[in-house]
């Protein structure tokens, strides 16, 4: 069985009866199992997958109608809720959680008869950018597993990569979505500010944050948007933009578009390597018809440090239902009185988590809160009005996603102002609310670099289009499994 097809390939072999959806399940599982003690992607696997798959065969038979994704294997990042299935989010806290819903997501996928084949790791509560804050333990770089794959969506992108599964969902709040699609060399894409609904996604930073795609190809992003996008009642910061198709048009190239190279992005701390890469993509992106010109945004420069203070505000705030009262895990409470409980039963936070609750407790606190957090949200209003001056010239921005190459597992595990610095040019779309895609564009010494395109609020059409012309100019090798 070929696992190294597209989630659009997928559905013309299955819908073609070419392949079952039964038996691509249960190769799917058996390559899972043969690789996935490497490579640590998963958490937990559907027992059900298989069955479920059938159901799909038989309904295909019979001639029902069958949704969409007929079957396909997804898997799903374990911060979202599958109605039934532990939902932990890497974290300790929630070890024992079922999900007593399904996100919104999971039920549109459902009603498309997507299959979910499991759930993937990712740094605990989405707080890192390396997997390595999961409390179940790292996940490796399918490229090279002593190195990082990125995060905190790192379980989905390394089982997208790996042929783990067909498409997978990740969130992304700081660029937890792109960071790791870029260090596996997969598409990752982050929609608009209320494109998906967050309905059933266990809240890190609400103002920000969004559910996204992880595929191998960017038709295949748009084919998820198609099926995952949409006005929800149930989370109100949803839109409704009339449900474009994500697909149509989708080839028309970039002819005649104007692009900004956002100065701030490739400063200082950008590598040569990526930094010669992002030379290349400006030539390629000029060789399709754009024009590229060089701006500067200035606020980018504090972009990092109001990311921190903001969504550290509103985890803190979030991570407050965690006291074991509501949630949590089982030990002898004999003895305790409350705060004693709750500072207890607390700790079974990791340490990254811990940290972000301890700055978040501090910088909205009175006496503190002109100083750092109102600063921030200043940072932040002023970040969007540059951005929107920039789409008054520009159609389109680029940047390349992570300033550095995946680096190896441990090497800055220590140092989270190190960490927090690598997410400098993904934070500006969620402070700001634009949507923004990383593309797979070369890979140097072995590992994989990404290209990020960033557009206007609601130009994730045009956003698209600029993905798939770029990702048509690259020939990459195939992941050394
Ligand atoms: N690295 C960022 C953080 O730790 C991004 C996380 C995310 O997008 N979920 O907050």
């Amino acid at each position: 069985m070929n696992l190294k097809i597209s989630a659009l390939e997928y559905v013309l072999e299955v819908q073609n009866g070419n392949i079952s959806a039964e038996d691509y399940m249960a190769s799917t599982i058996e390559h899972i199992r043969g690789i996935d003690d490497k490579l640590h992607a998963f958490l937990s696997i559907n027992d059900d997958a298989i069955n479920q798959a059938q159901q799909i065969d038989r309904k295909i038979k019979s001639g029902e109608k069958v949704g969409a994704c007929f079957g396909m294997p997804i898997s799903i990042k374990d911060n979202m809720c599958i109605k039934g299935s532990k939902t932990t989010c890497a974290s300790k806290m929630l070890e024992n959680f079922v999900a007593p819903y399904d996100a919104t997501v999971i039920q549109k996928l459902r009603q498309h008869d997507a299959t979910f084949v499991g759930k993937v790791n990712l740094d605990e509560f989405a707080m890192g950018l390396t997997t390595e804050f999961s409390a179940y333990g790292p996940s490796s770089n399918p490229w090279n597993a002593e190195y990082v794959p990125g995060g905190s969506s790192g379980g989905s992108a390394v089982s997208v990569s790996a042929f783990e599964c067909v498409t997978s969902l990740g969130s992304d709040t700081g660029g937890s979505v792109r960071n790791p699609a870029s260090f596996c060399s997969v598409v990752g894409y982050k929609p608009t500010y209320g494109l998906i609904s967050r309905f059933g996604l266990i809240s890190y930073a609400n103002s920000i944050e969004q559910i996204g795609p992880i595929t191998r190809t960017v038709k295949d992003s748009a084919f998820m948007l198609n099926i995952i996008s949409g006005a929800d009642p149930n989370d109100n910061t949803t839109i409704d933009n009339g449900n474009p198709d994500y697909l149509s048009g989708i080839e028309s190239g970039i002819e005649g578009k104007r692009i900004g190279i956002i100065k701030e992005m490739v400063g200082e701390g950008t590598s040569s390597e990526v930094l010669s890469a992002t030379k290349e993509a400006i030539f390629k992106l000029e060789s399709l018809g754009a024009t590229c010109e060089e701006v500067s945004m200035d606020m980018v420069k504090y972009s990092v440090a109001a990311y921190y203070t903001i969504t550290a505000t509103e985890a803190g705030s979030n991570l407050a239902r965690y006291d074991n009262l509501r949630y949590g895990y089982e030990f002898p409470v004999e003895g305790y009185e409350f705060n004693s409980y709750i500072t207890k039963a607390r700790r079974k936070f990791g340490p990254e988590v811990t940290r972000r609750m301890i700055i978040g407790g501090f910088v909205p606190s009175a006496g503190q809160a002109g100083k750092y957090f109102l600063k921030a949200l200043k940072v932040k209003s002023k970040l969007t009005r540059e951005i929107s001056e920039m789409f008054k010239k520009f159609d389109l921005l680029v940047a390349p996603t992570v300033p550095i190459l995946p680096f190896k597992k441990g090497e800055k595990v220590d140092d989270p102002v190190a960490l927090f610095q690598i997410d400098i040019n993904t934070v500006t779309a969620n402070l700001t609310g634009r949507p923004a895609v990383s593309v797979p564009f070369t890979i140097s010494n072995g590992l994989p670099i990404g290209m990020q395109l960033i557009a206007d609020s609601n130009q994730d059409k045009l956003l698209l289009r600029a993905a798939y012309a770029l990702e048509q100019t690259v020939n990459l090798p195939e992941v050394p499994l």
